[in-house]
């Protein structure tokens, strides 16, 4: 279910309830079945959904509502606060400055997007007067490589990558001290990707981490890869310090809901998404009215 439909979805299952004669228990545990099942069809976690009903449920106590209480807008506001609960990590992510040196580092699986997301993630902050600088740590995908060069080139932002180096924690060092010598103030380092979780994968992140000690690493994350969002950010999350989320790849056909079960499993923000292919198809992501769109 593509986000427009699980907003649809939503408010129209919070409408039936409201036209009922009277919002009894039996009208509110109708509304949330329609709700869990829009919920888990865009693919949010099932065990989020299930606390979510269970939290709208203790905090809207039909008995004790006064009569004259406005009992839609009541569970429409608990409905809303549940969803920006699950959106909200409770914390913010490290926020680079300008004017002051800061490497941030890109994870997650190949064709996430997460080349196409680092460079707009430096075109975002070109625009606003910030030196970002692109490096190439991904040795692993042929072609890698060029795609960054290209799209660095495009941009005209300064790129550091090697066709001979085999080493990617070698050229993310090499990249990153260079940039810190051109006093770039956002050093930005794409790693490799995988298919799969795989081990090789995991260790060469550490690797890279270990060497740039990056001020902040971004998990990068295509938005329609369905119920596998929650194990894929926590097995990130396990491996590598991941303060921050981008998922990409929000227009077209997909789910949503995998934003929701990524900041569960990474306790992190997401900060942006990708809104199509092109450079500044970026968009800064902010929980409330991101929910309220969904809400419609
Ligand atoms: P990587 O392997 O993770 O580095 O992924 P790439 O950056 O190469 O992206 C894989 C594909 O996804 C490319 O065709 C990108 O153009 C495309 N892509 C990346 N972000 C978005 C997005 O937000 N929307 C759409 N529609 N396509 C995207």
């Amino acid at each position: 279910m593509v986000l427009a439909q699980l907003g649809g979805s939503i408010s129209r299952a919070i409408q039936q309830m409201s036209n009922a004669t009277i919002i009894d228990e039996k009208a509110l545990n109708d509304c949330l079945n329609e709700i869990t099942r829009a919920l888990l069809q865009s693919d949010v976690q099932f065990k989020l959904v299930r606390d979510m009903q269970t939290n709208i449920k203790k905090i809207v106590n039909l008995d004790d509502l006064a009569a004259g209480h406005n009992k839609r807008r009541i569970i429409q506001q608990a409905i809303f606060n549940e969803l920006c609960k699950i959106l909200d990590p409770g914390k913010s992510s490290f926020t680079p400055k300008k004017g002051k040196t800061s490497v941030v580092m890109f994870v997650g699986l190949q064709g996430s997007g997460k080349t196409t997301t680092c460079t707009k993630y430096a075109y975002y902050h070109q625009k606003k007067g910030w030196k970002p600088a692109l490096v190439c740590a991904d040795t692993f995908r042929a072609g890698a490589f060029d795609q960054l060069k290209q799209n660095a080139t495009k941009a005209k932002i300064p790129f550091y990558g090697s066709y001979t180096e085999s080493d990617p924690v070698k050229i993310a060092e090499e990249g990153v001290e260079t940039f810190k010598k051109e006093n770039c103030d956002l050093i930005i380092v794409d790693t490799s990707g995988r298919h799969k979780q795989e081990a090789a994968l995991f260790e060469e992140m550490r690797q890279v981490s270990e060497a740039t000690k990056p001020d902040l690493i971004i998990f990068v994350m295509d938005s329609s890869i369905g119920q596998a969002a929650f194990d894929q950010a926590q097995a990130f999350k396990q491996m590598v310090a991941v303060g921050a989320v981008i998922i990409t790849k929000m227009d077209g056909h997909a789910k949503g809901g995998g934003a929701l079960s990524a900041v569960a499993a990474t306790k992190s923000p997401v900060i942006f998404i990708g809104t199509g292919e092109h450079m500044d198809e970026f968009e800064v992501f902010d929980v409330k009215p991101f929910v309220s769109r969904l809400l419609g």
